[in-house]
Order: structure tokens, then sequence, then C-alpha cells
């Protein structure tokens, strides 16, 4: 009998699911499916190959319940088409594993407890990610729940990068520099030696969606990302602003009487490209749009993000492959022409017709730098990660140690 796992991505407003089949070792997609419109309509809808199989309005909206409510209309759905006894295993992907989760662990108790202490860290990330994994814990009970950590990539940071320049006390406090996008760029990492000589070990990922950053990889691991402390810092992003100069915070407490509250509703969802424009932070229609302000955003997230990259070029002493990931990245030529095209003093050139077609490999034969393109894949890396950990359970079973 085949036996399935989920990975699952509880946030604020939505959550995500991939059903895995792992009977041929490494898991496959089966399934993947959502409920968005939290706070609106939540819908519940189920895809297989891209064609949407499944959609049901949920009538039930209060936001405390949603992710159970999302929860158990997936497991109504997905225990009509799998034998309950076959899943395996839920990984989940978690946003922040502080200093302390530096791979994925099996949750407990005592592994959630800790989970949920980072949520101070990650205010409107983190609670909805235990909020997933209690909701799965009461509706399939006993089923093997694994965290799978978005800080935890950047483990190999040094210090002098992770550090933030600010007395002991403070960073005591576990105020320091973690980076997120981990499980995407360690889906970039397992990827790369199918497309790179040995040699090009220096590398930077861009993952260009709503939310983004770059990460400086060598020879595959993080030793530098645009994301900080919070998601909030780096790039222009959908609704946030990226790097900001902290005297704006101050200035606009101080002399303009905002609160913490006004902050972070301005800082989380009414800046970058939203703010810019005034109109969306849906960049294809930013593309499309006429309106002087629309083209302002989309240069200051070019500008920005071609900065950053400069930065990140310093920090890894040069550059041997650029890679593009997420919304933007695998979907706008226009955008990847315009950041690759800035970066020509580099000997960066793009064949134009492999750009167009969204293909693979994007650089040109004479380009100094490999462009290449990765599908980001957060799910695979969290089914690939859950699968392992339960086939560690399993062993630890049958050598008799408790489970
Ligand atoms: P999230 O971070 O929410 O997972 P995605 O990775 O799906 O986001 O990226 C969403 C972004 O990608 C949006 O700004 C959307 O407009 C943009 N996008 C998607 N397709 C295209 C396209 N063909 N051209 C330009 N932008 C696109």
């Amino acid at each position: 009998m085949t036996d399935f796992l989920l990975a699952l991505n509880a946030g604020s407003s939505s959550v995500k699911f991939a059903v895995f089949a792992t009977d041929a070792g490494a898991p496959s997609l089966r399934w993947r499916g959502h409920t968005e419109g939290f706070g609106g309509a939540p819908l519940f809808e189920v895809f297989h190959r891209g064609d949407r199989v499944l959609s049901r309005a949920l009538p039930f909206n209060s936001a405390e319940g949603l992710h159970k409510a999302a929860f158990a209309a997936m497991f109504e759905w997905l225990f009509g088409v799998i034998d309950r006894r076959t899943l395996i295993a839920a990984g989940h992907r978690v946003v922040h594993g502080g200093g302390v989760f530096t791979a994925p662990a099996t949750i407990d108790a005592e592994v959630l407890a800790r989970i949920d202490g980072f949520s101070r860290l990650a205010p409107l990330h983190q609670p909805h990610n235990v909020a997933g994994i209690r909701a799965v814990g009461d509706l399939v009970p006993g089923l093997l729940q694994v965290a799978c950590f978005d800080t935890a990539f950047h483990r190999t940071m040094p210090a002098h990068a992770y550090t933030l320049a600010l007395p002991k006390a403070v960073r005591e406090t576990g105020v320091r520099r973690y980076g997120f996008h981990g499980l995407s760029y360690e889906n970039i990492a397992g990827a790369l030696p199918k497309h790179l000589a040995q040699s090009q070990t220096r590398v930077i990922a861009a993952h260009l969606g709503n939310g983004a950053s770059l990460c400086a990889m060598r020879n595959g691991e993080s030793v530098e990302t645009t994301m900080s402390f919070t998601a909030l810092d780096g790039l222009v992003m959908g609704t946030r602003a990226g790097s900001l100069d902290a005297g704006v915070l101050l200035h606009l407490m101080l002399v303009h009487g905002m609160s913490a509250q006004d902050l972070e509703t301005l800082l989380y969802q009414s800046s970058g490209l939203l703010g810019l424009s005034g109109a969306t932070n849906d960049m294809r229609a930013l593309l499309e749009s006429p309106a002087p302000e629309a083209r302002l955003a989309i240069d200051c997230f070019v500008y920005r993000a071609v900065q950053e990259i400069g930065a990140l070029i310093a920090s890894l002493e040069g550059l041997d492959a650029l890679v593009f990931t997420a919304g933007i990245g695998e979907r706008s030529a226009e955008i990847r022409e315009r950041i690759c095209s800035r970066l020509g003093w580099l000997g960066v050139s793009l064949d134009e017709e492999a750009n167009a077609a969204h293909a693979a490999k994007i650089s040109s034969p004479q380009s100094a730098v490999a462009v290449l393109i990765i599908p980001a894949d957060e799910e695979g890396i969290i089914a690939r990660d859950t699968l392992a950990l339960a086939k560690a359970g399993k062993t630890e079973r049958a050598m008799g140690h408790p489970a």
C-alpha cells in the first residue's frame, strides 16, 4: 500500500498544502491545495497536475478557528481519497527556529513550546504556524509532525554577518540577523550541481515573490542574506519597504505620533510596491500599467535588487551564478532583463530568447556569470525532510528506542 505525507504552510491569510506519495523512495507530488481568503470568504481548493479538482466555500470564518476549519476540510477530503492509515506524517513550514533549530525537528510538546517561544520574534507569522501544528494534532492525534524552519538554511552565516552592532544586553535577547526563505534557498542549493560546474561556487539566489530576498551562497551554503531579524529587511517587496533607515521610524513615532501598531501595519501591509504605486502589490499589474507611480515602483524594486546584489557580490568576493526563483523571478522576463542589464559591468549578459521562454539557463554563452531560473519548491523540501525524519523514527522504533 502506498504511504503519503503532507507538506503544510499555515499563514495569516491562507493555509497551503501538498500531498506526496512516498512509495518511489523520494516523495512524489500527488495533489496541491489551499484555503485562501481568511477574513473574507474562505475557499478550499484542491489541484491535481494543475487542474482544479475541488472548490468549496468554507462556512466557518472566525480568525482563531480558521486554521482548524481549513485543515478539517483538508482531512475530510484527503481521507476520502486515501486510506487514513497510509498518512505517515505532516511537515510544517515554520518561519522561525531562533538560534536553536538549525535542522528539521520532530514535534513533541517541548519542541512546540520552544517554537511558540519564538512567536515574539515573528509575531505576524509564527503564531499561525503554531496554530497549524495544534490544529493537525487535534484533528489527527498521534500523527507524526515535523517542523521545517525558514531560518535554518542561514545557520552557516558567519558571526560578522549575523551580528547587529548593538550592545550585548540587547543582542542577548535574541536580536540578531536570522534570514528567511531558507526552504526556497535549500531547494536552489540542492539543484545547483545539475546546472553548474564544480568550480562555480559563488552564487546569488534571488527569491522574488510577494516577499523577496537574496541569499549569497558559497559552495551551496548561506553566507549572507538580505532579510534580517525579521522579514522586513532588504529588498522592496509587495507590501514591505525593505531596508529602511531606523530614524524614519523614530520620526514617525515622535513627530507624527504613530503607535507601534500603526508602524506594524505601515511596514508589513501598506509599503513596498503597494505603497509606491498607490494601487497594487501585484507586479504583473504594475508592468501593464501606464501610470508614472507604477513605473517608479518598478524602478525602485529593480534598483534596490541591483544594489543589494552588489553588496552580496562584495560578501562573496565575486560571482559565478545568479539564480532567479518565485513568482516574479520565474515569470517576469522583463524584471530579470532589467536587473541583469544593470549588471552588464560585471559581464552579465542574457540570451534574449531563453529569457523570454523562461528557460532553465538564460545567460548568453559569452556571459561571465551564469544566469539561471530554478522553480521554487518549498513543499518538496518539506516533504523530503519530513520523510527522512519519519524513516529515522521508524528505525529508532525498530531498534527498540522510544519513538
Ligand atoms: P508569494 O511570496 O506570495 O508566494 P509568489 O512567489 O507567488 O508570491 O509571487 C507573487 C508575485 O509574482 C506577484 O507580484 C505577482 O504579480 C508576480 N507575478 C506572477 N506572475 C507574473 C508574471 N507573469 N509577470 C510578472 N509578475 C508576475
